[in-house]
């Protein structure tokens, strides 16, 4: 388990599209951040809200060679944490803790058994759920005993984080096939019928065994109850039922 908090430092970033930023990290110690895939580190934003400081967490993507260095993609929202993750300048220090997370697959950080196959495993991710999908297949191009067959975009046709060309582009360079499809906004209800429709149909063709999921909890959260899968591994980003204020 990595020690907590730690500092990192912002060494790069860029805008993409119209609301993300994406920024180059490195942790001041130099401890490892990699491997990153489906990992993410929760960001105290130096924000204190009340008496409460202002925590986010961040999707890990991979700098290829560099153990302590890692992307960011953050969607700017208008809220505290995701404000200042857009304002800070390069060379800003900031305290986390992690790399944590439980979206590894099988023969992501170890070799499956001898003679085991790995699941055949189904990547979903809603709206910004996207990065960690992007870290899992940006990993996966790196081992040969995964079998991440594919990932599944849902987003809405307004969204503004991230086009997909550039995430297409980036998926299927590493090997994994990427399908996209509309959904309704976060805000509507009915955008969880819609959605689970586009999961029910990709699992059903590709057989898969494994879903591991991301972004709206009102999508992904009941995706472990709906199907008679081995394994549903999710993290929401937001709308997440196990928390009050989601
Ligand atoms: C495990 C995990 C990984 C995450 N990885 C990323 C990442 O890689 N990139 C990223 O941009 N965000 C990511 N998030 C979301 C991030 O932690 C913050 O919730 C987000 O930046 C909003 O923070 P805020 O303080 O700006 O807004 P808040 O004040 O916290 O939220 C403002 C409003 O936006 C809603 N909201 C929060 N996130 C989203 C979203 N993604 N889409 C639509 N509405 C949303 C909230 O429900 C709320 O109503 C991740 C969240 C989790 C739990």
């Amino acid at each position: 388990m990595a020690a907590n908090p730690k500092t990192l430092r912002i060494l790069a970033s860029h805008p993409e599209g119209s609301s993300a930023r994406a920024l180059e990290i490195e942790t001041i110690d130099g401890s490892p951040l990699a491997p990153t895939a489906g990992k993410y580190i929760i960001v105290n934003t130096g924000v204190v809200v009340g008496e409460k400081a202002i925590k986010r967490a961040y999707s890990l993507l991979p700098v290829p060679g560099v153990p302590h260095r890692a992307r960011l993609l953050v969607k700017r929202l208008g809220g505290p944490g995701s404000e200042v993750m857009h304002a800070a300048p390069v060379g800003t220090e900031l305290s986390f803790s992690g790399p944590w997370g439980k979206l590894i697959a099988p023969g992501h950080d170890a070799p499956v058994s001898d003679g085991a196959d790995a699941p055949r495993t189904l990547v979903v991710a809603t709206d910004t759920g996207i990065t960690t999908a992007l870290g899992i297949a940006l990993h996966a191009s790196t081992l040969s005993t995964c079998r991440v067959l594919e990932v599944l975009w849902l987003r809405s046709e307004d969204e503004t984080f991230l086009d997909v060309d550039s995430v297409e582009a980036r998926i299927e360079q590493a090997g994994v096939r990427f399908v996209h499809a509309a959904v309704l906004p976060a805000s509507d209800p009915n955008r969880v019928h819609t959605a689970w429709s586009h999961v029910d149909a990709r699992v059903a063709e590709l057989g898969a065994e494994l879903v591991i999921a991301s972004g709206d909890g009102a999508i992904i959260h009941p995706l472990r109850t709906r199907w008679a899968l081995p394994e549903v591994r999710i993290e929401c980003y937001f709308h997440n039922p196990e928390k009050k204020s989601a």
